[in-house]
């Protein structure tokens, strides 16, 4: 893909995908205008910017453009911040967050995925990202507290390590659900002892796979 082909694509996207469709944070429009999506998708390249999630290797998925742009600006992102990811994937989202935070913290459960994804981040110039492999439901207790953490697989309910690692005024945001349908939700720590809980939107996510997530051998129909 050329360069003049893929950036009228992306910008594309950012405005009939994400613009019309009210994603208002200019710098989360901006970030993903900017970013080379079919990087992360070799396989289906030619359909990376459609409004679509697209499967990757061993059998996981890359989200919909617009979801990951929700579910990014959910995050409120300053630029100071310390965020970890659950779910690395094709590395996509990572590469999303790097451009609007400090420094970000991603796990992937399949050790095959997360190198890829550090490759592509890496040969992109972006970071700094800490890569994990393991079970990201337990989160990533000796680099927490985190400002936001990021969930990209849907659990049948929220992690407790995750929401020990948010520090006070942090944000966590998580697809929660068992059955047909997921909810998007946002945690915000106001206080020490206090999380405040919202209901965001519906989605289907695949699952999160661990301790406080899914049985091994979990699957879901779609991402
Ligand atoms: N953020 C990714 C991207 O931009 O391509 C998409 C993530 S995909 C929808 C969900 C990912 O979560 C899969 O790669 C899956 O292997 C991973 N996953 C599932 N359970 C996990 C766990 N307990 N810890 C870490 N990663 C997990």
């Amino acid at each position: 893909m050329s360069e003049s082909g893929w950036l009228a694509e992306s910008h594309r996207m950012v405005v009939e995908q994400l613009r019309q469709r009210g994603i208002t944070s200019e710098a989360v429009l901006q970030a993903m205008e900017r970013l080379p999506r079919h990087f992360f998708v070799p396989g289906h390249r030619h359909r990376a910017y459609d409004d679509a999630a697209l499967p990757i290797d061993c059998g996981q998925t890359i989200s919909q453009p617009w979801m990951v742009a929700a579910m990014t600006a959910a995050l409120e992102l300053k630029g100071d911040e310390k965020v970890l990811e659950i779910g690395t994937g094709s590395g996509y989202q990572c590469a999303v967050l790097t451009l609007l935070a400090r420094e970000v913290y991603t796990i992937e459960r399949i050790a095959e995925l997360s190198a890829q994804a550090r490759q592509r981040v890496t040969r992109l110039g972006l970071g700094p990202v800490h890569f994990r492999v393991g079970d990201g439901s337990l989160g990533w207790p000796e680099a927490a507290p985190f400002d936001a953490v990021l969930v990209t697989a849907a659990a049948p309910r929220i992690p407790p390590p995750l929401l020990e690692q948010l520090a006070v005024g942090g944000r966590l945001v998580i697809p929660v659900g068992e059955g047909e349908v997921d909810h998007l939700v946002r945690v915000t720590r106001e206080r020490a002892d206090f999380l405040r809980h919202e209901n965001l939107v519906e989605c289907r996510f695949v699952p999160l796979i661990g301790r406080y997530g899914f049985p091994e051998g979990a699957s879901r129909e779609q991402s």
